[in-house]
């Protein structure tokens, strides 16, 4: 279905909560069908996972920014960035001053592994370390050890694919990114040879891109090893991804040559059962992993059983990375188990029980699943649920006034970044990253993004 143009004096006006790629393809839409757009973003900074999760060496996705960066010229687009909804604004606010309320926060946490000595030091999260390296905010001060030879990541998704690569690609390659300079430096130090990610399931039901384990493989030093469980033949049952993946892993070594400079291991059929302590009982120093079997279900899915085989491996630092997971927010419901606020295509609620004029969009919608581009199609079916609607929102306007936004939000003591002040930090920060050779030197707090603003 496509959004019409809304005619008449009288825009609908909404307020979108996230600035990242699901909100700003939302935004897009809605300011297309000629409604008035103001979002509110946690951070100063706008793009979400675009600018935090997507990794420094994969510039060419970033420039997705550009769509985003036409949308926020638009002149009925307004931005009001480290502006926390839930703390600084409630969603009730939000949902008496607005005709609608888009959210569209993403999944920002990391789901646990639930073994013993999960709370080691050493035992990370990939959501850290990859806030971490990308210098986000709430973790530009997390510190990780990578002094000893050996680091497991537990997952192979394409997230762990990044972390994998981050950790075994030359540091000088990075150096031109906006990487964090801290996690540059560390990298640099770094004495990790060998990283081996642990996969439940076997080599047909891997979950990251053929492409992203290819990356890996063909870097410079890097070997790649298929161990745990035999590469099968692809057959009808196995989808596009799970038949490229079959054909890409037959074609790697099943043991190391001994010759690479680091090497990276996929241990299919593998699931980590307990995590232990060093001497001083405070820090990880191995991990317990049990071999697993496929059992196939009656539905024909394919899951891991435990067979009570077990190892203990070495390792300096444990990266838990099986998914991201998704935090309420105060005033809507919240659907914990699958990590997504409750919605038919995009209202927020239950078929007959829709909460009136609330939506989601993106991850918050969905679940942490999916590349960018998923986000715009996940937004066009919101934004016609949205526009449907309009008529309804329009008639409940009643004597409702637009929300003055910016005075509100600061006689609470909340400083408001708008675009305009944004476009002045991205510059500082493009002119501090050409000062040494870097495509863009992030401010790695927001005190700093602030602070740049006032002149500092
Ligand atoms: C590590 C990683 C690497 C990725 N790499 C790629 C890649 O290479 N290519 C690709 O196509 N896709 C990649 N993706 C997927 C892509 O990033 C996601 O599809 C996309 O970012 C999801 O968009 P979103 O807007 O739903 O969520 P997000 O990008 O998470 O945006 C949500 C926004 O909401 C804000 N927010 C949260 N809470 C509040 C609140 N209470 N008030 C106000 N604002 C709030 C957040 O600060 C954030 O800006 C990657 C994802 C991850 C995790």
């Amino acid at each position: 279905m496509t959004s019409s143009p809304i005619d008449g004096p009288e825009p609908l006006r909404v307020a979108i909560v996230g600035a990242g790629p699901a909100g700003f393809y939302a935004a897009d839409a809605l300011l297309k069908a000629g409604a008035a757009v103001d979002v509110f973003e946690l951070l100063p900074a706008p793009f979400g996972l675009l600018r935090y999760g997507v990794a420094p060496d994969h510039q060419n996705i970033k420039k997705a920014g550009v769509a985003f960066e036409r949308t926020a010229k638009h002149p009925a687009f307004r931005y009001f960035g480290n502006v926390p909804v839930g703390t600084a604004l409630s969603i009730d606010e939000l949902r008496a001053d607005y005709d609608q309320v888009l959210v569209a926060i993403g999944a920002s946490t990391d789901r646990k592994l639930g073994i013993p000595g999960e709370d080691l030091a050493g035992s990370v999260a990939a959501t850290s370390f990859v806030g971490w390296y990308n210098a986000h905010p709430d973790f530009v001060a997390e510190h990780f050890d990578l002094s000893a030879q050996r680091v497991v990541i537990v997952g192979m998704g394409n997230v762990a694919m990044d972390v994998t690569r981050l950790l075994v690609k030359s540091p000088d390659a990075l150096a031109g990114t906006d990487i964090a300079r801290d996690a540059l430096s560390v990298l640099r130090q770094s004495r990790v040879r060998e990283v081996v990610l642990l996969g439940r399931r076997g080599p047909a039901q891997a979950a990251f891109d053929q492409g992203e384990l290819a990356d890996i493989a063909e870097l410079d030093g890097v070997e790649v090893v298929v161990e745990g469980a035999p590469v099968e033949e692809p057959n009808h049952e196995h989808s596009v991804g799970a038949k490229r993946n079959l054909e890409y892993l037959a074609t790697l070594p099943r043991v190391p040559s001994g010759n690479a400079e680091r090497v990276v291991r996929l241990w299919f059929c593998s699931a980590p059962s307990a995590l232990v302590a060093d001497d001083s009982g405070q820090r990880v120093r191995a991990i317990e992993i049990e071999r697993t079997e496929l059992v196939r279900r009656s539905d024909g899915s394919v899951s891991a059983r435990g067979t009570g085989q077990k190892e203990l491996l070495e390792a300096g630092m444990v990266v838990r990375s099986i998914g991201y997971q998704a935090k309420p927010l105060e005033g809507l419901p919240f659907d914990a188990k699958a990590s997504v606020i409750p919605n038919f295509g995009g209202r927020v609620g239950r078929p007959g029980e829709a909460l009136p004029g609330c939506y989601v969009v993106g991850w918050i919608k969905r679940g942490p699943v999916g590349l960018l581009g998923s986000n715009k199609q996940d937004a066009r079916e919101t934004v016609d649920a949205m526009l449907e609607d309009r008529d309804h929102a329009l008639s409940s306007r009643g004597s409702r006034q637009p929300f003055r936004v910016l005075e509100g939000l600061r006689a609470r003591g909340i400083r408001p970044v708008t675009y305009a002040d944004w476009l002045e930090i991205d510059e500082r920060e493009r002119a501090r990253g050409a000062e040494i050779g870097k495509i863009r030197e992030k401010f790695a707090t927001v005190a700093e993004m602030l602070a740049a603003l006032d002149g500092a």
